[in-house]
């Protein structure tokens, strides 16, 4: 591969969220200072960076004269329209690589990646009108999720089907988009894999952690997970390992699983840093952040091993961020704020680490 990036070097991050904060952070540690390239007029990843270059995600030359200021580029959302980026993708290094960044972009595309690589999704069906779904309920029966094949995240765009006579409506509510049925998997767990990949190969995994929702959204990710995922860990992450590699893929990934008696069963997959890896940042000897920077700039990847028996991130979701205090007055909990400003319900405000 090519040379590292020395540290001084620009590190360009599209997308300006608590991801792309933390992310800052960590390249300031090693000495890349990030510019931000976001929409927003101040975006809470821009409070740690050296330049915010405001911008919509389509507007091509505002994003050339971003790409020529830095060194290298990555992303923090994967809602990204990959479009505009191909001609970055040609002055820059852009990791993850497109490939990659489409493939997430569609859940379609990824099942049958997926399952081509001898993973096991969900069952499911393409749907692309209300006949495909009325068809595809009496093939796969209730109960189902419909789930839009693009810009889905936090349990957005998807509706759980308990009765096939309510696929009117079910088909309506996700905007009578493309979409997929995916059965529903009666699982015991949910848990995630979350890889790093350098440009040479060489790939490091963290113990995966269990994690919980409330209301379609990350409530807590416990690690290392036990039990039932402790036992497909070592399957999940051999194909984490095998996506990676048949993507070229350069930085972290995430793939998240449901632990079902029929072995692990693969939700989707995040080509980025990942909210139930916000724990690595403590809990771990190299943070989810730090081995991304790493990756991309080209340099050794750090160890992933945990730093304490047992570690529990729980997510300040809206209003939660008010007891602030409460977490600082308890030993080894490390509190995270992203600075977001109004705390609206369902909104990332921040987090908590605690290491037992
Ligand atoms: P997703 O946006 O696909 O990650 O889905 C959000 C959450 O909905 C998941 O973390 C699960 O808790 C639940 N869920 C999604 N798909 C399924 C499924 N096929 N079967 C059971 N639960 C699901």
């Amino acid at each position: 591969m090519s040379e590292p990036l020395a540290p001084g070097a620009t590190i360009g991050i599209i997308g300006g969220g608590q991801l792309g904060r933390m992310l800052s952070v960590a390249a300031a540690q090693l000495g890349y200072p990030c510019h931000i390239y976001a929409p927003e007029e101040s975006p809470c990843a821009t409070d740690v960076a050296q330049k915010h270059i405001r911008g919509d995600y389509e507007d091509k030359a505002t994003l050339a004269a971003f790409a020529a200021a830095v060194d290298v580029l990555t992303y923090e959302f994967e809602n990204v329209p990959a479009g505009p980026l191909r001609a970055l993708a040609n002055e820059k290094p852009l990791h993850p690589n497109l490939d990659a960044l489409e493939l997430a972009q569609d859940r379609l595309s990824e099942k049958d990646f997926v399952a081509g690589l001898g993973g096991k999704p969900a069952g499911y069906r393409a749907v692309s009108s209300l006949a495909d779904l009325e068809t595809a309920l009496a093939d796969m029966g209730t109960p189902a999720i419909l789930k839009t094949r693009r810009f889905g995240y936090d349990g957005k765009g998807q509706v759980r089907i308990t009765d096939v006579a309510n696929a009117g409506t079910a088909w309506q509510e996700v905007g009578e988009q493309p979409a997929v049925l995916e059965s529903f998997v009666d699982f015991e767990k949910e848990f995630s894999i979350l890889l790093v990949r350098s440009a040479n190969g060489e790939t490091r995994i963290w113990d995966p952690p269990e994690n919980r929702h409330q209301d379609g959204i990350l409530a807590h990710s416990l690690a290392p997970g036990s039990g039932i995922i402790a036992d497909q860990t070592a399957s999940a992450s051999d194909l984490a390992r095998r996506i990676a590699e048949k993507l070229d893929y350069v930085g972290v990934l995430t793939c998240e699983f449901f632990a079902s008696r029929e072995g692990p069963i693969f939700n989707e997959m995040a080509p980025r840093v990942h909210n139930s890896g916000h724990w690595t940042i403590e809990g771990a000897i190299t943070s989810q952040f730090e081995n991304h920077i790493r990756a991309i700039c080209g340099l050794p990847l750090g160890e992933t091993a945990l730093t304490a028996d047992r570690i529990e991130m729980h997510n300040l979701v809206g209003a939660e961020a008010d007891d602030w205090l409460s977490w600082l007055k308890k030993d080894r909990a490390h509190l995270h704020l992203y600075a977001k400003g109004e705390a609206r319900p369902g909104r990332k405000m921040g987090h908590v680490t605690q290491l037992f």
